[in-house]
């Protein structure tokens, strides 16, 4: 455990540095929402920022312990919207479809199909994002920008109960944020191509998320620059 200030305090500078990138680059800030991560972070510490702020959404990406670290006290008292950033296995969707409220990680037919026949029995309907590979890692998830159009077509038109509801993509490690910049502006061309204005178009960690939101990001996803 650390001390509240000290988690406090970061996770209100991440905030400003959200709400200043977005003036850098005349968004309004309201369009923008802070995704926490929070798959690293101590139970005790994901509850001090939850009961001290508003955070709108929290990200988890292993389920077991997601299940665990939610399912007792004192995070079970709290009922955050939770995406699921995790790679996917298909005989996790159900559970993954009963404890979370947005899945980040579509990125083939195959796996939207599993989700919709999921949601059917479930009679819920399962809000996605697509997760756009930005990367050559062999152990990365997500679909290339080259494949997406064609993936959102057909999981729009077979598979009803899956809503598509935005783009993921984590971006190459770089050291230099300023790198990505082109990166970023080719994903929103993407995103803007294919999605509405209000669509999540979830880009940026840690590393690189003042660049990601001056570009158009409007769901950064960040973790350590918070829990540290
Ligand atoms: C862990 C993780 C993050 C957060 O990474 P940080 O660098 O700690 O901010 C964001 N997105 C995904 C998909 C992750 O797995």
């Amino acid at each position: 455990m650390q001390s509240e200030m000290q988690l406090l305090k970061r996770y209100d500078s991440v905030l400003e540095r959200i709400q200043t990138a977005c003036l850098k680059s005349g968004r309004k800030t309201d369009d923008v929402k802070l995704l926490a991560v929070t798959k690293y972070a101590l139970a005790q510490d994901i509850y001090t920022l939850l009961t001290n702020r508003k955070v709108p959404f929290i990200a988890e990406s292993r389920l077991q312990e997601s299940l665990i670290k939610w399912g007792q006290p004192p995070l079970s008292a709290l009922k955050p919207i939770k995406f699921f950033i995790g790679q996917l296995q298909s005989n996790k969707i159900a559970k993954i479809l009963t404890d979370f409220d947005i899945i980040c990680s579509i990125d083939s037919l195959k796996l939207a199909q599993r989700i919709n026949t999921q949601s059917e029995k479930l009679a819920k309907a399962a809000t996605c994002l697509l997760q756009i590979k930005l990367t050559q890692k062999q152990t990365q998830g997500g679909v290339s920008m080259g494949e997406a159009a064609k993936l959102i077509a057909d999981i729009r038109q077979q598979c009803p109960a899956v809503k598509l509801a935005g783009i993921m993509a984590i971006a190459p490690q770089t050291g230099d944020a300023e790198q990505l910049r082109p990166l970023f502006k080719e994903v929103k061309k993407f995103f803007d191509d294919n999605f509405e204005q209000d669509a999540y178009l979830s880009l940026g960690m840690s590393e690189d998320f003042e660049v990601a939101v001056q570009e158009g990001s409007n769901l950064p996803r960040i973790g350590s620059a918070i829990f540290g």
